[in-house]
């Protein structure tokens, strides 16, 4: 069989079966929701049902791939993606990934936590948020250890600290950096969601199902039972569930409660996507002994300073590349990527376009999205920071770039978690209110998303889902 990689599991055998949970979706959400579950139950009899609507694409995270160099995983997100841009200029940066790992299969990896004083108004505590993000960066490997040794990284770090940005760091990043010994072999440094699975796959079974797209989640009675499935053939099937966790991304989650008639006042609402400041400078290759290693040092949000900035380095080179040669270069090209906290509004939002309909028959989306004042002024100060950042390091002065809306990936909100259902769409757990056996777990939970990257974020929250979720199982048994 092409592909065996991983098990699928044939629809017509899943149509016959009464899932205990069924996961729509395997990005970070649906892939962390996934492990935990397996990793919790083991072979404990309960049924685990995962729909994908892409396909296999690639067995690992893109780098992993030994052919792989920056540009050309560049050009293979840009092929495989689906772009929303065209026909929703106001987030005009945003692109889809339909496979099986999701946008986990490109990302860069950089797996920060958010700073604790950025959840105050979330309704979790700041210790359970902790143990949980303790969890998800024990299991995708993030360290800080990937720069370790660089004379660039230590030596920018340096001086970043000297000049009293004391908060300064090596960024942690989301990569299996132990030596392969006694007969263990290192393919994968790079984690993706596809890593889920595979600890997932070494725990128990679970059925997966590609090329199949979720359609109509079905619920009676206030309670799920169910979703609507169209495989490539264009063929429906029912799947029958006592829970459905919905992790089809920031776009595609509430497109499919809203499809389903499913109401809620904040579905599809206060999108958000942190600014996106892009700036390139050049540093002399000279002030850097052997070995010169790469660069990837973050300056995280402060009280102060609603927004991030990381340096990568040099010249693209910020994954391991095992056979690319580096020219020896007398200036490095050194990259700044600012990340800005933008409002959650109601305003920003993801509806159901009464136009354009996908080949499913399913409403494509719509977005409404502009920047706030405040979310103006922080872009603003966000490009000063970075001038005032360049000459603490002694890199020449950058070119400084605002990225349109929606290019950096870090789509959220518009399922957001809260006690109050007229301002939230699911509930502390993740649950959508009012509907028993629902849940979310992706990157639409998030109710603000403060300055740092936010996939550690979704796969805590998603483990914490699964946790309620297999309390609640306990309880009924
Ligand atoms: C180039 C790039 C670099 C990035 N770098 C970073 C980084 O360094 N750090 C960071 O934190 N984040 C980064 N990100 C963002 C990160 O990838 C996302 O935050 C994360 O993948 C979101 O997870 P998710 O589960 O919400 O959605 P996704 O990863 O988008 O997964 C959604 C899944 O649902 C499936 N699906 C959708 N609709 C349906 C349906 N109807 N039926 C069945 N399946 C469906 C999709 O095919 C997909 O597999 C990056 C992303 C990209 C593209």
């Amino acid at each position: 069989m092409r592909n065996n990689w991983i098990p699928p599991t044939p629809l017509e055998q899943m149509a016959n079966t009464e899932y205990d949970v069924l996961i729509i979706g395997t990005g970070a959400g649906g892939g962390a929701v996934t492990w935990r579950l397996c990793e919790q139950w083991g072979e404990n009899g309960k049924k685990i049902g995962v729909v994908e609507s892409g396909d296999f694409l690639l067995p690992t995270q893109a780098a992993n791939i030994p052919t792989m160099n920056s540009e050309r995983m560049g050009k293979l997100h840009e092929y495989v993606s689906k772009p929303l841009g065209k026909f929703n200029p106001e987030f005009q940066g945003a692109k889809q990934v339909f496979a099986f790992g999701g946008r986990t299969l490109f990302w860069n990896a950089i797996s920060p936590r958010m700073n604790l004083f950025e959840l105050v108004d979330w309704p979790v505590t700041f210790q359970e948020m902790e143990s949980y993000y303790d969890i998800a960066e024990r299991v995708m490997n993030v360290s800080k250890k990937y720069t370790e040794g660089s004379s660039l990284t230590e030596i920018l770090l340096n001086r970043l600290q000297q000049s009293g940005v004391t908060e300064a760091t090596a960024t942690p990043i989301a990569a299996d950096l132990g030596p392969a010994i006694y007969g263990q072999e290192g393919s994968d440094v790079f984690f993706g969601a596809i890593n889920f699975f595979a600890k997932a796959l070494n725990h128990r079974q679970i059925d997966l199902t590609v090329k199949t797209r979720a359609v109509k989640v079905l619920v009676e009675n206030g309670e799920v039972v169910g979703v609507k499935v169209i495989s490539s053939e264009k063929k429906p099937y029912i799947l029958k569930a006592k829970t459905v966790v919905l992790s089809a991304s920031t776009f595609e989650t509430p497109r499919l409660l809203l499809h389903s008639g499913i109401q809620g006042q904040a579905i599809g609402h206060y999108l958000m996507n942190h600014s996106f400041v892009l700036a390139n400078g050049t540093i002399s290759r000279e002030e850097f002994p052997e070995p010169l290693g790469t660069l990837s040092i973050l300056i995280p949000s402060t009280r102060e300073r609603h927004y991030q900035i990381q340096l990568r380095g040099p010249n693209g080179y910020f994954w391991y590349q095992p056979y690319q040669v580096k020219p020896f270069v007398h200036e490095l090209e050194i990259t700044f990527f600012g990340s800005g906290e933008v409002e959650p509004r109601f305003e920003n939002k993801v509806t159901l376009d009464p136009n354009r309909k996908d080949e499913f028959g399913v409403p494509e989306v719509q977005i409404d999205f502009s920047f706030s004042e405040k979310d103006l002024s922080i872009i603003r100060e966000i490009a000063g920071a970075i001038e005032q950042v360049s000459s603490f390091c002694g890199i020449n002065k950058p070119s400084i770039c605002l990225m349109p809306p929606g290019d950096q990936n870090h789509d959220s909100g518009t399922c957001r978690m809260g006690d109050d259902p007229s301002t939230s769409a699911v509930n502390r757990y993740g649950q959508l209110h009012g509907i028993k056996g629902l849940f979310v777990a992706d990157n639409s939970v998030f109710p603000s998303i403060g300055a740092a990257n936010l996939t550690l974020s979704t796969a805590a929250l998603a483990i914490r889902t699964a946790d309620y979720i297999i309390r609640q199982e306990s309880a009924l048994t």
